[in-house]
């Protein structure tokens, strides 16, 4: 085997499974990165205990990339959640499922693991060049970045790409790639937020009380989806799990019509006539805040949003509460920024990669990772879709150098 220079650029999760990867099939491998340190978003997802994957089965796995599954599924059908959950446990980070399915590392922090696969990556031979900005091409074809000593310029036999999407852009990923790779002709779907909050115009009393709470076991439902689960009140809007599920449809609605209107269950776990009738018992002289947090059992966070619900005009009738109480609507008017939601949506068109995430047009350049045009909920279905097109590309590449580097003979 003819060893080979490889340039990755971007040392976030499928950067370094990608760098991983190509040091074990004996090339030379530096990865270039625009931070002072690797994968600080992969660092933050750790804050929120690092959600590596789910233990769910593949059939039910899979749906959660959506439009994307079908280009998807080879490179996580290659590199499964077990497998993900074995190279972790390898690097000393043993996992566990959670009550939802979740996996997590035990130490419910991403710190440890990082630890130790950059001494893997090190004992590979791997060089980590931080501090680097990459910029383009030059006009030899050359890889340039822009760092503080001025610019460096890097020949490669192959360049793999995880330079991530656009949340979050102090991390590092700010999508100041796109108009790099549009400027030579690739299709590139724009960046728009993910797994992110969505604006709605609260009441002031609602905003200025209670901004920060959550609305625990409601469920959501919008265009025939149902989730259970938690949100978050924000001053400017809603965010938290539940609404991530929905973040797809919602922002696609709200791109169409202009808003959306939310459905919130805030008492799931009870049906309409059990409510109506633990409603019917009210104390005389009882604030109607009261009976709905002893009799419905709500939240205060949860009375402020059915009166915003009615725009504060409520029906005070057992049955009319237990109505609204089991479909609050909320006018959801726009999304949050793209920095700060948790994942972009858009990217690097399907159709612009082959089987092994190489560019069409870019012979020997290859792409990973979040760039790409896929979106998933939150749930582990973020780092498990980086993991596993990190190693696709890395084997793309193995297999594309064993074929021949030059661009004159491109794979078909
Ligand atoms: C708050 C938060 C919590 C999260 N929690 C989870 C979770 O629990 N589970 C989950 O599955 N996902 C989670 N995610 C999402 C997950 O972290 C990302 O999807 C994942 O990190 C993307 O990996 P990546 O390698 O494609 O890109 P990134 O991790 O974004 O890495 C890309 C790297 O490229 C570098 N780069 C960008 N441009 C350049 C350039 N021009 N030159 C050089 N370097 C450059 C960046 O600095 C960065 O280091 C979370 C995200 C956030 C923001």
């Amino acid at each position: 085997m003819q060893i080979k220079d490889i340039a990755i650029i971007g040392a976030g999760p499928a950067g370094l499974i990608a760098a991983e990867r190509l040091a074990q099939a004996g090339h030379r491998v530096t990865i270039h990165e625009r931070m002072p340190s690797p994968a600080r978003k992969f660092l933050l997802a750790g804050r929120g205990g690092l959600n590596l994957t789910h233990s769910e089965p593949l059939e039910s796995f899979l749906p959660h990339y959506g439009a994307a599954r079908d280009w998807l599924e080879p490179a996580i059908q290659a590199f499964p959640p077990q497998a993900l959950r074995d190279w972790a446990d390898e690097l000393g980070a043993e996992s566990f499922i959670g009550t939802s399915g979740r996996v997590f590392p035990k130490a419910m922090k991403a710190s440890p693991l990082l630890r130790a696969w950059l001494r893997r990556l090190d004992g590979l031979g791997v060089r980590l060049e931080a501090g680097r900005r990459w910029t383009g091409w030059n006009d030899e074809g050359a890889l340039t970045f822009a760092t503080a000593a001025g610019e460096v310029t890097v020949a490669a036999d192959a360049t793999l790409l995880a330079l991530g999407g656009a949340s979050w852009p102090r991390l590092g990923s700010d999508g100041g790639w796109v108009p790099l790779l549009a400027g030579k002709g690739v299709a590139i779907s724009p960046l728009r937020p993910a797994n992110g909050g969505f604006a709605v115009a609260w009441s002031d009393t609602l905003r200025e009380r209670f901004a920060g709470a959550p609305l625990k076991r409601i469920t959501l439902r919008f265009a025939g989806k149902e989730i259970v689960g938690e949100a978050m009140i924000d001053a400017h809007g809603l965010e938290g799990g539940a609404i991530y599920a929905l973040s797809g449809s919602l922002r696609e609605a709200i791109a169409r019509d202009g808003s959306a209107l939310l459905e919130i269950d805030l008492r799931p776990d009870l049906d309409l006539a059990r409510l109506t009738e633990k409603l019917g018992k009210r104390r005389p002289g009882e604030t109607l805040s009261n009976h709905l947090r002893k009799a419905a059992g709500l939240s205060p966070a949860a009375v402020a949003v059915l009166r915003d619900s009615v725009g504060g005009r409520l029906d005070e009738s057992p049955a009319a509460l237990a109505a609204a109480i089991k479909s609050a609507s909320v006018r959801l008017t726009g999304t949050m920024p793209l920095d700060r939601a948790i994942s972009s949506a858009g990217g690097i068109a399907a159709g612009e990669i082959d089987g092994g995430f190489m560019l069409r047009r870019l012979p020997g350049v290859f792409v990973a990772g979040e760039m790409l045009d896929w979106e998933a909920p939150t749930g582990g279905y973020l780092l498990q879709g980086c993991f596993a097109t990190g190693v696709a590309a890395a084997a793309g590449m193995v297999a594309w150098l064993a074929r021949g580097t030059s661009t004159e003979n491109p794979v078909p």
